[in-house]
């Protein structure tokens, strides 16, 4: 089959499968996975050497490793400098060039699936491997040896023979920002994290949170776009008068109302939207902020030894959310232009221009642990080290509080009454 698209395509040869390694079926060792590689979570990597990274010394796989950002063997301790190309840059994509080219590939897809009526296209040069975890759904594609047999969104066993093939062509990643922070680093400050906790039940501080740490990379988009609005509105100024006579005489306040009007121009810079669902979003945003200016050229051997998650929110809906947040940027923006002591907001009429994107991976440990009888879920920003997620409460610790709250309050009100 003849496929137009060049840029994207991936003819790079799977090495070998290495010597015989010891063997622990249970083991984070694989061999079944070796080819079942991220198959270019877009992109052509490496000058076609290979997706995954075999140990010159011993021939297993390499892993990331995040205390000197090299990969390392985790078998012989044999370390290989990750090599980025020196005029590597993370490039700014054109939004609307990508939404066309998105809907090309669309239709070329359909146009493939109708004339060899299957939908298995074995050898098929675009198609990649993924994982999706029966229980919630999420779905992960990975390189080299996956080290996780459980789920990282939700714990449950995941079927490492179900990596399916997927036909869809996707969006390249453009940059990186690889772990910083280390499992064992990860795990203090999620150990302070508990303790810090308030209401929790006493066996969950003393004993912790139990599981195993999931390293995760998690889609983003990051939009730039120059925006020209203009407004109109209401400036209210405050003002004081008399009124009523004799002991009815007193001071109220007024707002007089002036028309206000204009337009400005405001650019956006990295405005970021999370491209994955399934994760509760509340505690994604309170992840952030993200050191962005730590993000490199996309490079797969970053993703040695750990999941990455390809986007399930589409690029255009991306942008909505991110106008979202650049709306009431924009919002605040001409109540302050207004000024006065109100603001009424008529109308912002925003034109974007100049929209671009950039597609990043973040790194997230993930963690569900269970607690009684439910699972709870853990995110750490493996790159500050904010830890944010789901705890237990104790029901009795809470009553207790408020009970005490009452009493204080009780007793506060007697006191001030004799
Ligand atoms: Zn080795
Ligand atoms: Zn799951």
């Amino acid at each position: 089959m003849n496929r137009v698209s060049t840029e994207y395509e991936d003819h790079t040869v799977l090495p070998p499968l290495p010597p015989d390694l010891p063997g622990d079926p249970d083991g984070p060792l694989d061999l079944r996975l070796r080819d079942a590689g991220t198959l270019g979570v877009g992109q052509t990597f490496d000058s076609g050497e290979g997706r995954i990274f075999p140990c010159d010394g011993c021939g297993a796989d390499l892993e990331f490793r995040i205390g000197d950002q090299q990969l390392a063997c985790p078998y012989c301790g044999h370390v290989k400098e990750i090599a980025i190309a020196p005029d590597a840059r993370v490039e700014e994509q054109d939004f609307h060039v990508m939404l066309e080219r998105l809907q090309q590939w669309r239709v070329e897809e359909a146009r493939v699936q109708v004339e060899s009526g299957d939908e298995e296209h074995a050898g098929d040069s675009t198609t990649r491997n993924e994982l999706r975890c029966d229980s919630c759904g999420g779905n992960v594609e990975f390189i080299g040896t996956l080290t996780s047999t459980h789920c990282p969104y939700c714990g449950s066993p995941v079927q490492l023979e179900k990596a399916h093939k997927c036909q869809e062509r996707r969006i390249p990643v453009d940059g990186v920002l690889p772990f910083q922070i280390e499992r064992e680093h990860a795990r203090k400050n999620l150990s302070q994290w508990v303790e810090s906790r308030w209401f929790a039940p006493n066996d969950f501080r003393r004993t912790g949170v139990n599981g195993k740490f999931n390293g995760v990379y998690l889609s983003y988009y990051t939009f730039d776009s120059m925006t020209f609005s203009a407004y109109t509105g209401q400036r209210g100024e405050h003002y004081w008068v008399t009124v009523g006579t004799g002991k009815n005489r007193r001071r109220e306040m007024r707002t007089r109302w002036y028309p206000a009007s204009g337009r400005f121009q405001r650019f956006f810079d990295d405005v970021l939207v999370l491209a994955n669902t399934g994760l509760n979003r509340k505690f994604m945003l309170a992840l952030e902020p993200w050191p962005l200016l730590k993000v490199v050229p996309f490079n797969q051997q970053m993703l040695a030894g750990y999941l990455a998650r390809t986007y399930d929110v589409d690029l255009d809906a991306g942008f909505t959310e991110a106008k979202g947040r650049i709306d009431s940027a924009l919002y605040h923006e001409v109540c302050q232009r207004i000024g006065g002591d109100v603001q009424r907001v008529h109308n912002v009429d925003t034109r974007y221009e100049a929209i671009t994107f950039k597609h990043l991976l973040l790194p997230v440990w993930l963690l569900a642990y269970p607690y009684r009888d439910r699972t709870y879920q853990i995110f750490i920003n493996a790159a500050t080290g904010e830890v944010q997620g789901e705890r237990p409460y104790s029901v009795w610790k809470i009553l207790f509080a408020v009970l005490m709250g009452a009493l204080a309050v009780g007793a506060i009100a007697a006191a001030s009454q004799q």
